[in-house]
């Protein structure tokens, strides 16, 4: 497509490189902009920029967060003896919809996946064991998702923490969990935290 400007070119390029949107939906986003006041596109920019650059993760759980601590980790209404593993942020959103669960998180940051050369040493892992032996939980939750790889990592944490007195338990198998667990209807998520089962086959 030949752009009237070269402005106009690159603001496209920039936003067809964003997920779900191609050359024609950026050209019209991109026509949108120039059609509005100014100041509606600095507020934009400037969103998109302290996004990127002032976002925070928190220390303990490494969800994304605003502070140190997130909401969840600060929380006094919280239950400190259940921690529910999770790949990344978007599974703590989906389990915070279903307002079943009051425990804690750990934001794994992806699955061990030799294909792509992630082993447990690029993931959260060793900080989920030190919360663990710092003693006071009772139960881990593992929600990751029923892939080989989901199954591999739940195996490798759930070994690792054999040597401590807690339940490890699964979120139901057949019920989409990890990557896809945005997609679980809020009912069937639900029903399936309320009935996590020890995880025997570990
Ligand atoms: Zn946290």
């Amino acid at each position: 497509m030949n752009y009237p400007s070269r402005l106009i070119e690159e603001a496209v390029n920039e936003i067809a490189k964003l997920p779900g949107i191609g050359r024609k939906s950026a050209l019209r986003l991109v026509l949108h902009l120039l059609k509005e006041e100014e100041g509606a596109t600095v507020n934009l920019a400037s969103a998109l920029v302290k996004l990127r650059t002032q976002t925070k993760y928190c220390k303990q759980c490494h969800n994304i967060s605003d502070e140190d601590l997130c909401q969840i980790c600060k929380s006094p209404r919280r239950d400190t003896s259940i921690i529910c593993v999770v790949e990344d942020t978007r599974d703590v959103l989906a389990i915070e919809n279903t307002a079943q669960y009051n425990g804690l998180y750990h934001v794994l940051g992806g699955v061990i996946s030799p294909v792509e050369g992630i082993g447990p040493s690029e993931l959260k892992i060793s900080s989920l064991l030190d919360r663990v032996a710092a003693g006071g939980v009772k139960e881990v939750i593992m929600a990751l998702s029923t892939t080989m790889e989901g199954d591999t990592t739940s195996f490798y944490i759930a070994k690792k923490l054999k040597e401590y007195e807690l339940r490890v338990s699964t979120i139901a198998r057949g019920v989409p969990v990890g990557g896809e667990l945005e997609y679980a209807d809020e009912v069937t998520l639900a029903r399936s935290i309320l009935g996590r089962t020890s995880a025997e086959q570990f």
